[in-house]
């Protein structure tokens, strides 16, 4: 089982910063590195049982999620100091007051509109350590280890070098990685590839539509973008990332918005193109949006994912979410036009499923 450790800026962008002489980037690839080898270390010495900050499967309890942010002070330490603690009053650190914000929305959003009892839908309890590292240039979630029978449970968040990315604690970025953990709650896409590539997409998708519900915004009036808030003002970009128009947030984009120009990529690069093939998928989203709503397509997606496998393809995937569609407006519970949406977003993106569309 390939855990998700890839951050949200992906290594081989990191990679392509470094090589262009970006100190920040040549850095946080280091830390990184140093997160995966400590993980290596614990494995071999059989020092995880005591470690602090991780809970076991067998003491999990269904209840209501708490938010725990940390403060790591610039080192590379979790749960290194409470700042704040659910129910507990602003924090001096605004930081900290956000992430616990964009956390609660997320929360909220998932219960809401999805009926999703936190990540796990168990009452996951949400665990973020904020000002990690310095200069570090990223953010991720580092969630179960299945051999281990472990959930590490934490999310990292950096500061950013201010130059090129600014903190990392935004509302999409605290929300997509949020989402990255429902995936591996609910049907552990195998990070690499095409089924890596849905689960970056779906982190995307509940990034975006959190953030469209907590600004107001339709499918038609939002700017589709991620990463927006975090890119600085030597980025030389709008984002990371464009759902609307893949391929266009920044001069370095390279994600396709169309099957014909699906990439096959070696697991070297960007684990297959995880962050890169996401663009077809991602434009399949936004297009359903436009006809039924963000929310609806949301539901819609969210409805699907406990069905698909670890190693789906885009077109199994959008098979189930076809067939996902039929039911849930059978049901009622969505739009009368939903099926009819999905089918005419699928074509546009020229993904190829079973069933005739
Ligand atoms: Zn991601």
């Amino acid at each position: 089982m390939t855990q998700h450790r890839d951050g949200f800026i992906p290594e081989y962008l990191l990679e392509q910063l470094a090589k262009e002489g970006q100190e920040e980037a040549k850095k946080t690839l280091k830390q990184m590195k140093n997160i995966k080898e400590k993980q290596q270390d614990e494995k071999k010495t059989g020092v995880r049982a005591s470690q602090p900050g991780r809970i076991n499967h067998a003491n999990e309890v269904t209840g209501q999620a708490a938010r725990y942010i940390y403060d790591s002070e610039h080192t590379d330490e979790f749960k290194r100091k409470l700042v704040r603690g659910e129910g507990a009053p602003p924090a001096p650190d605004d930081t900290a007051n956000k992430a616990y914000e964009y956390a609660g929305a997320t929360l909220t959003y998932i219960k809401e509109k999805l009926k999703l009892n936190s990540l796990d839908n168990r009452g996951l309890d949400i665990n973020f350590n904020i000002h990690y590292g310095t200069d570090f240039v990223n953010a991720f979630w580092l969630g179960k280890d299945e051999e281990q029978g472990v959930v590490y449970n934490q999310m990292v968040f950096g500061d950013g070098d201010g130059r090129n990315f600014l903190s990392f604690v935004t509302l999409d970025v605290v929300a997509h990685e949020m989402a990255h953990a429902i995936t591996e709650f609910s049907n552990h896409l195998e990070y690499e590839f095409q089924s890596g590539a849905l689960n970056e997409h779906f982190s995307d998708v509940i990034g975006s539509a959190i953030k469209q519900h907590i600004k107001g915004q339709t499918a038609q009036t939002a700017d589709w973008l991620i990463g927006d808030e975090t890119v600085g003002p030597e980025w030389g970009g709008v984002a990371l990332r464009s759902m609307k128009a893949p391929g266009t947030a920044h001069p370095r984009d390279n994600q396709p918005d169309h099957w014909d120009n699906f990439r096959e990529l070696s697991l070297s690069m960007d684990r297959g193109g995880v962050h890169i093939n996401s663009g077809i998928p991602n434009k399949a989203f936004y297009l359903t949006s436009q006809e039924i709503g963000t929310d609806n397509a949301a539901f819609l997606w969210h409805s699907a994912w406990p069905k698909l496998d670890e190693n789906s393809t885009f077109s199994q995937a959008f098979d189930i979410i076809l067939s996902t569609a039929q039911q849930l407006t059978n049901n009622r519970q969505l739009p009368a036009n939903t099926f009819e949406a999905v089918k005419k977003a699928i074509q546009a993106v020229g993904i190829k499923v079973l069933q005739p569309v």
